[in-house]
């Protein structure tokens, strides 16, 4: 039962945001229509004007309402190196530490075949023609330490095997002010085979 369908369109709307359940897009809908239009009215602005006039960086495929970001065309930026992470928001976590000046791309995702995301869904040949930059020195594959993120820099670390790259992997190990008691064997049987001299 609806008491309007447009009211219900509206729901079904928010639902297509992730974690979003009937529940929590009805909240949201009413919170629009009740309590704060102008919000909601900037919201759908925002929405429609982001949709259109944000694209692609044609260099490495994050977000970007120019053809080249900010980052990209930064002249300060390190042109040797180039960190390969599954998304924005990693390209964001990176920044954050301030101990990286190279550039990225972003996959925007990794290979999930289960979810018929293959190579050529991920963008691999877009990539690879980015790999083939001369200029390009070192790759490091930074995916997350998941069994897709380790599939995908395995397949990344094959695809640039002939192009004469130093090709990196994050390490993976015990956090820092972290107990080793408290972590678990995988992490810690890592950290254990990539120890290092100090
Ligand atoms: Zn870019």
């Amino acid at each position: 039962v609806s008491f309007s369908p447009l009211f219900s369109d509206l729901i079904k709307a928010f639902r297509c945001l992730p974690g979003v359940g009937f529940k929590s897009a009805q909240r949201m809908a009413l919170h629009c229509l009740i309590r704060d239009r102008g919000g909601a009215k900037s919201l759908a602005d925002n929405l429609l004007r982001g949709l259109s006039d944000i694209g692609r960086c044609e260099h490495c495929n994050t977000l970007s309402e120019t053809p080249r970001c900010a980052l990209c065309v930064h002249p300060k930026r390190q042109h040797q190196m180039l960190c390969i992470v599954e998304t924005p928001a990693d390209v964001l976590a990176i920044e954050q530490t301030a101990s990286y000046q190279g550039l990225y791309y972003v996959l925007m995702g990794h290979l999930s075949p289960l979810d018929g995301i293959g190579p050529e869904e991920l963008g691999m040949p877009k990539l690879r023609e980015r790999l083939c930059d001369d200029q390009l020195e070192e790759i490091i594959c930074a995916t997350n330490p998941t069994v897709e993120g380790e599939a995908t820099a395995h397949y990344i670390a094959n695809m640039a095997k002939d192009l004469k790259l130093k090709i990196t992997r994050i390490a993976h190990g015990v956090p820092l002010g972290g107990e080793l008691e408290f972590i678990d064997g995988g992490t810690l049987s890592r950290a254990l085979s990539h120890r290092e001299v100090i």
